[in-house]
């Protein structure tokens, strides 16, 4: 197991910036996600952690020992590739005993490993079946046993379920956090699905453009997102933005907007009024009483809930409402916001106001 630590990691490649200076902490035993969309940096970061990129500057440690400019076989890590690589002339049992066999491991000593890491992974039963006749999520546990039987200090999986559809994805990410929490190694994991990256996260990272957008805990990063991109980055619908103008009252030290009266944090003193008010759906209430008004233009209809779309001064807004809420096309309705809900972004830097 291991604690690993970037500090002020770059990456060009050429002229071109791919990684800007980024540090953050990977505690001992966690699951860790690098999550953000397609060419933000994300496996170009998990592959500087994992030693098959060197970075441009800066620091990698693991377990308190500086690596950064070595390479993969020399970090005692395991990698896990979305294109499981398995060896495909082999049967299961092969496939994992490989990284022993070719360690020197005693072979009474290999069996006895594989035979451990089966039990783990379920799937004693396929021993000696071939891997080319498997199925792909017993493909993909094959590929998992040969990456732990080594007992690594740390996992890199760069979206490992990328390949699988998807509510098998859903059922192999159960099982790899279940598997996680059982042999408890530090493991990295890069994905862009953000309900992935909460779902197995212990901690995300949220890169945009090489950078570090924020890092946390997942609900942290879904309740207070540190900028607009991360705001609607993740969630399902992502949090609603309102573009807003003129409407900060300094002098009374409040922001108002329809109904709401908020206190200004002080950070948003002097931010001249030009803001955006973030509210995820599921906080949007409607209440017939309410000041600040909108028309339902149109209902997605999702099982339990409903998506509701609100035509307001602002801009469309989407509710999450409970299916059974009767919602009439055309109307018009108030709306009510609790203010401990609303996160206010400064609409140049698109960063939160706090
Ligand atoms: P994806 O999910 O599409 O892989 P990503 O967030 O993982 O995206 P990276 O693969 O880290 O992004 O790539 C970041 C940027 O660096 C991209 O613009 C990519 O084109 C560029 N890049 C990555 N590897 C190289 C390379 N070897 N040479 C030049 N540019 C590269």
């Amino acid at each position: 197991m291991a604690q690993i630590i970037i500090e002020n990691v770059r990456k060009d490649f050429g002229s071109f910036n791919a990684v800007k200076s980024s540090s953050f902490t990977v505690e001992d035993g966690e699951f860790f996600m690098l999550l953000g969309p397609s060419g933000c940096g994300k496996t170009t970061t998990l592959r500087m952690m994992a030693g098959l990129e060197l970075p441009t500057s800066g620091e990698i440690y693991i377990d308190g020992e500086e690596v950064g400019q070595k390479p993969a076989s020399q970090r005692d890590i395991a990698f896990v590739f979305q294109m499981f690589a398995l060896y495909p002339h082999m049967n299961v049992g092969k496939n994992i005993s490989y990284p022993l066999l070719s360690q020197g491991m005693p072979k009474a000593q290999v069996k006895k490993k594989v035979h451990e890491i089966a039990e783990i992974l379920g799937i004693t039963e396929i021993l000696n079946k071939p891997v080319g006749s498997l199925s792909g999520g017993d493909r993909q546990r094959v590929a998992l046993g040969r990456a732990i039987v080594r007992d690594p200090k740390a996992f890199f999986m760069d979206e490992p379920l990328g390949a699988l559809d998807a509510e098998f994805r859903e059922h192999m990410s159960e099982e790899l956090r279940a598997l996680h929490d059982r042999i408890g190694a530090t493991t990295v994991y890069v994905t862009h699905d953000q309900l992935e990256a909460m779902q197995m996260g212990d901690k995300i990272v949220v890169m945009n453009h090489g950078s570090i957008e924020q890092f946390g805990v997942p609900q942290d990063i879904y309740d207070w997102p540190a900028s607009k991109f991360v705001a609607q980055f993740l969630g399902s619908p992502p949090m609603n933005l309102l573009e807003f103008n003129g409407m900060v009252d300094i002098g009374a030290k409040q922001v108002r907007m329809g109904d709401i009266t908020m206190d200004i944090p002080p950070s948003l003193e002097g931010a001249n009024g030009a803001l955006s008010f973030g509210i995820r759906p599921e906080h949007v209430k409607l209440d017939d009483s309410a000041r600040y008004r909108g028309r339902v233009k149109a209902v997605e209809y999702l099982g339990t809930t409903q998506i509701v779309l609100l035509d307001t001064p602002n801009g469309v807004l989407k509710a999450r409402l409970p299916s059974s809420d009767p919602v009439t096309i055309g109307a018009t309705t108030g709306m009510i916001f609790d203010p401990r809900t609303i996160t206010l972004f400064d609409s140049q830097t698109g960063k939160a106001l706090r």
